[in-house]
């Protein structure tokens, strides 16, 4: 299909100058036989005044037409080029959206239909056999594990259509600390082998935040420090005040996103590597919500690389001004 419309373009550019040739050599015929005409006349001695007059209208005319034939070429030439290479911008555009989409189905089947499987395989077992309390008590973590997974996928979801339909969000004045120190809390329940330091610089970072996307924000930004570096993970997060910004950084010590891949990862669906050789589960959404939110809070979300190791996720949140 690319290489058809590329060779469509250049079928229509060697037209059009062909045709440009083709006008041009009727022009300069059509001035010869002007010219031979008006010399005969001229010859014959009728009206030498107005023979050389004439001459000069058929040169005109002639250069007249030629520069026509050039300028509505080259502009024609221009137009069509123009035309073709926004085409083109579309189609690959819309290939692209159309792979992410794919990729999107293709996980999201995958993540909905694991967790529900694995609920349901752990159920029947706790109903069909007697178990030991201890496997019994592992059985259940499994299945509160699982339903987390799909509470979170679908949260993401949520929110992701949510933001993209006119979310309405409410500013209100907060502690951005505290909200950090909330979403701690609760994944370390979850996830109790993962080491994670905090480091709040003062108790006085507020900012004017919607609570709900607030805590999306920060959920996606841990969530993703643990998920990208593996089991026993340690996640360093610090809350910091850089007037006029509060300023929430992740470092984590995980697989880091290659430079190329950094600016693409806030597309929506967009998920490093390919759907099939890719390790981690996903939908491509986190931090597309993060920067949206961030977005809407006149902030800025950065990623950069941590030494020796892994990748830092940082956002800017304008403080307060509500004293
Ligand atoms: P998901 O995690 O569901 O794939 P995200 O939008 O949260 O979607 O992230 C997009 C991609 O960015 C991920 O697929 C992953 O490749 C990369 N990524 C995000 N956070 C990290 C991180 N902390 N370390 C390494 N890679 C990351």
């Amino acid at each position: 299909m690319k290489y058809l419309s590329y060779g469509v373009m250049v079928y229509m550019l060697l037209a059009l100058i062909w045709w440009a040739v083709l006008l041009s050599r009727n022009n300069q015929t059509l001035y010869e036989h002007k010219l031979a005409l008006s010399t005969c006349i001229s010859s014959q001695g009728i009206d030498t005044h107005s023979g050389a007059h004439d001459i000069d209208k058929i040169h005109q005319f002639y250069k007249r037409n030629q520069i026509m034939i050039l300028g509505e070429g080259v502009v024609f030439g221009i137009l069509l080029v123009l035309g073709m290479w926004f085409i083109q911008k579309a189609y690959n555009k819309e290939i692209v959206s159309t792979i992410k989409q794919k990729n999107f189905l293709l996980s999201i089947t995958h993540e909905l239909k694991s967790p529900i499987a694995a609920i349901n395989l752990t159920t029947e077992t706790l109903i069909k056999r007697s178990l030991s309390p201890k496997m019994t008590v592992e059985l259940h973590e499994s299945i509160l594990k699982e339903s987390t997974r799909l509470e979170k996928l679908i949260s993401n979801l949520l929110m992701a259509a949510k933001l993209d339909h006119d979310y309405k969000y409410h500013f209100e004045k907060c502690l951005l600390h505290e909200k950090v120190a909330y979403c701690i809390k609760r994944l370390k329940l979850q996830n109790p082998e993962t080491e994670i330091i905090s480091e709040f610089d003062g108790d006085d970072i507020s900012i004017d935040a919607d609570h709900e996307a607030i805590i999306s924000l920060i959920n996606n930004l841990l969530e993703n420090s643990i998920k990208y570096s593996g089991q026993h993970a340690a996640i360093r997060v610090k809350v910091e005040t850089v007037p006029p910004f509060a300023v929430l950084s992740v470092a984590d010590e995980g697989i880091g996103i290659p430079d190329h891949e950094k600016a693409k990862v806030t597309d929506q669906f967009y998920r490093v590597g390919n759907e099939n050789t890719r390790q981690t589960k996903g939908t491509g959404l986190g931090l597309y919500i993060a920067n949206k939110i961030i977005a809407a809070h006149h902030g800025k979300l950065t990623i950069s690389d941590n030494i020796p190791q892994g990748t830092i996720v940082s956002v800017s949140i304008p403080l307060s001004k509500n004293k």
